[in-house]
């Protein structure tokens, strides 16, 4: 099947074409990284302006690149949540007018599960179950990937996401949003134990995460004026690591899935990256990373989901809801009563 994917969930704009056999037809993206700088973070206000300009041009662009007409797609899959409200009503709403006229199935894509699911769309042996840590922009949670919908989540943050973090840091920093590669460049010519920096929630028995205790260490640490700005990256980073490698060996004590993957943008961090990598060799367990442009926001991955979810049967009505919130694993939050 060839789904085109529709993205605009944050401030990435994005749409590409997929085939169920993991093809990747064409894809295009267009941040909007220059407009926010002013302000040091998502404006959602310009973001979804900026979406309704972008996200059109981009669909046209995909379709000529790929030389198909919208008639020759399967599905259309759009993001239809979570995120900043605004944007994702664009990328919705643009795959509703396309599925009306085209007579093409809506397929409405949790945004989490297109991260959840990148890193089978480039490997073809990446089986269910897996344990996912899910660290992006606006989460980081560890799940029990056991199939498309089928999620069941150990952990989450009880406060920032990791992505967030990186953000906070690099702002404390004086360094451009977004953070994460801001901070991984200048931990280059850091120091990692230069800066002594708390690791939040290590040693406990349940696997969340915390990072807010992190980011005011950096603030003081910023405002001591006595580190090098290089030597808090690289002391922060180490930091972020330390807690995700530690937080998932609790989870992997938990699971017995064969395989432990990373994904979300701050899995395009090089240094978790292979810390990760080692932990789950040293739990013989297998690895699996996407690449890094699979990490961040980008329309492939929710063309995937949505080729996965309608190979499954899974499509919508165009009543589908535009959400701002959306659990990935909303079903079992549903038994267990909500709570982290
Ligand atoms: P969510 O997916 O939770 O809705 P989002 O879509 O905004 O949030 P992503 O695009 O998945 O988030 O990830 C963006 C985040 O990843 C940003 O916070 C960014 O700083 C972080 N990030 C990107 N690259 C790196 C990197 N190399 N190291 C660390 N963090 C990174
Ligand atoms: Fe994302």
């Amino acid at each position: 099947a060839l789904i085109l994917g529709l993205e605009s969930s944050c401030d990435d704009s994005a749409a590409a074409l997929v085939t169920s056999d993991r093809q990747i037809l064409a894809q295009a993206i267009v941040g909007q990284n220059e407009a926010h700088r002013p302000f040091g973070g998502v404006v959602p206000e310009i973001a979804a302006r900026a979406h309704v300009e972008i996200l059109p041009g981009l669909i046209r662009q995909v379709l000529a690149e790929a030389d198909v007409s919208i008639s020759e797609v399967d599905a259309i899959a759009a993001t239809a949540g979570p995120g900043l409200i605004g944007g994702v009503m664009v990328a919705l709403l643009a795959g509703k007018g396309l599925s009306l006229s085209s007579g093409k199935p809506l397929v409405a894509v949790n945004h989490l599960e297109g991260h959840a699911l990148s890193p089978r769309l480039v490997d073809p042996d990446l089986q269910f179950p897996y344990l996912l840590l899910l660290a992006s922009g606006g989460h980081c949670q560890l799940l029990e990937v056991r199939g498309v919908g089928d999620y069941s989540r150990l952990a989450t943050t009880i406060d920032d996401a990791a992505g967030e973090a990186f953000d906070k840091a690099a702002k404390l920093l004086g360094l451009p949003y977004p953070g994460g590669p801001a901070i991984e460049e200048l931990a280059k010519d850091g120091d990692p134990q230069a800066v002594p920096l708390p690791r939040p929630l290590v040693g406990s028995g349940e696997p969340h995460f915390s990072f807010a205790g992190l980011k005011s260490a950096v603030q003081r640490a910023v405002a001591a004026g006595t580190y090098k700005p290089a030597d808090i990256a690289a002391s922060f980073q180490q930091a972020v690591v330390d807690c995700m490698v530690d937080r998932t060996s609790v989870a992997l004590e938990k699971s017995d899935a064969p395989t432990l993957v990373v994904a979300g943008g701050v899995a395009a961090n090089r240094a978790l990256r292979s810390a990760l990598a080692e932990l789950a060799s040293a739990n013989g367990r297998r690895f699996r990373v996407p690449p890094a442009w699979l990490c961040t926001d980008n329309a492939a991955m929710i063309a995937w989901a949505g080729a996965e979810r309608f190979a499954a049967g899974k499509c919508d009505g165009l009543d589908a809801p535009a959400r701002a919130r959306w659990p990935l694993d909303e079903a079992a939050e549903k038994v267990r009563g909500a709570g982290v």
